[in-house]
């Protein structure tokens, strides 16, 4: 890959002109999901492909199906070409003070609404750091912004949750993949059944051991998981069975934005903190490697949370 990375260029302008070649972001796409191991069928994992050069398109010969280079990464079932992605990839990995829809919808003469949908795409695979599902032992948990809300008393729960905005809001669901120590948060309005299970079927592979606490919402996701329960009116931890690194975490980040930036709606807030966290812990490098890290946290290579790695 350090080839492809010292070609990508430095300026907007050299940018917009370098992704124009369709076999260069092809390249760059393929490189950057399979690296050397090259490509594999996204079906049936086998290697023995053939390669349809005039339509960048592969067919595998055991299964038969074709797959493109989008196939698995955020691109995948948008018509939006790869170029104009690379583009908006360039931009959020190198304007300082972040980049509005408006701004790429200029530079890439798409529609704000497009623009919008490409930097939420790229935000939500950064905020991620992959586009896969998790699997194997996954812990998850939900929080308040502010304090874990289960553990408050009622009085001071109402209060902290109307001085932070309107209820629900502030609620973050995550999850973490204990063998790649990976984390994913989302804001959910709810900590109710529905919503908490789809965060965990959106996001885990069927059959995973799922831990949670004894949060009635996590009832019934052992018709898919092997879920298991840790009673905190009990214990902490139950053998394998416990949520600590995930509650390691949202003290670090209720830490963090206590610091910081109280008075951004929680919503907000997480949107601007992974593009502001990532602009600053990439400061020290040239525009050309902080793109190559937007471009590789999209197919699922970086940005783990090593702090909670246990
Ligand atoms: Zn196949």
């Amino acid at each position: 890959m350090g080839d492809v990375n010292s070609k990508i260029p430095a300026s907007l302008q050299a940018a917009i002109e370098y992704f124009s070649a369709p076999e260069v972001c092809f390249e760059l796409a393929k490189d950057a999901k399979w690296g050397s191991k090259g490509p594999e069928c996204p079906n049936c994992q086998s290697k023995r492909l053939s390669f349809i050069k005039t339509r960048y398109l592969w067919t595998c010969l055991d299964c038969r199906r074709q797959f493109s280079v989008k196939v698995g990464t955020i691109f995948e079932d948008s018509p939006i070409q790869l170029k104009k992605w690379f583009c908006a990839m360039w931009l959020l990995a190198n304007c300082k003070n972040g980049i509005s829809s408006y701004e790429v919808a200029r530079v890439l003469t798409v529609t704000q609404q497009t623009a919008w949908f490409m930097l939420q795409r790229i935000r939500y695979a950064m905020h991620n750091g992959t586009i896969n599902k998790m699997s194997g032992e996954v812990e998850a948990d939900e929080t308040f912004i502010g304090g874990k809300a289960r553990n408050m008393r009622v009085g001071k729960r109402m209060a902290k949750i109307r001085g932070r905005g309107p209820m629900g809001k502030a609620v973050v669901f995550g999850l973490l993949e204990r063998e790649t120590g990976k984390i994913r948060t989302s804001v959910v309005s709810t900590r109710r059944k529905g919503e908490l299970q789809r965060c965990v079927r959106e996001n885990v592979t069927v059959g995973t051991a799922v831990y949670t606490d004894a949060l009635k919402s996590y009832d019934g996701l052992d018709s898919d998981y092997a879920h298991k329960v840790v009673d905190h009116a009990e214990q902490y931890v139950d053998g394998n069975v416990h949520t600590n690194r995930l509650e390691n975490f949202w003290s670090l980040l209720n830490r963090a934005i206590k610091g910081t930036y109280v008075s951004v709606e929680p919503f907000h807030l997480f949107r601007y903190l992974d593009g502001q966290a990532f602009r600053y812990n990439e400061r020290k490098l040239t525009s050309a490697e902080r793109f190559q890290k937007v471009l590789d946290s999209i197919v699922g290579k970086r940005l783990t949370y090593a702090l909670v790695r246990g």
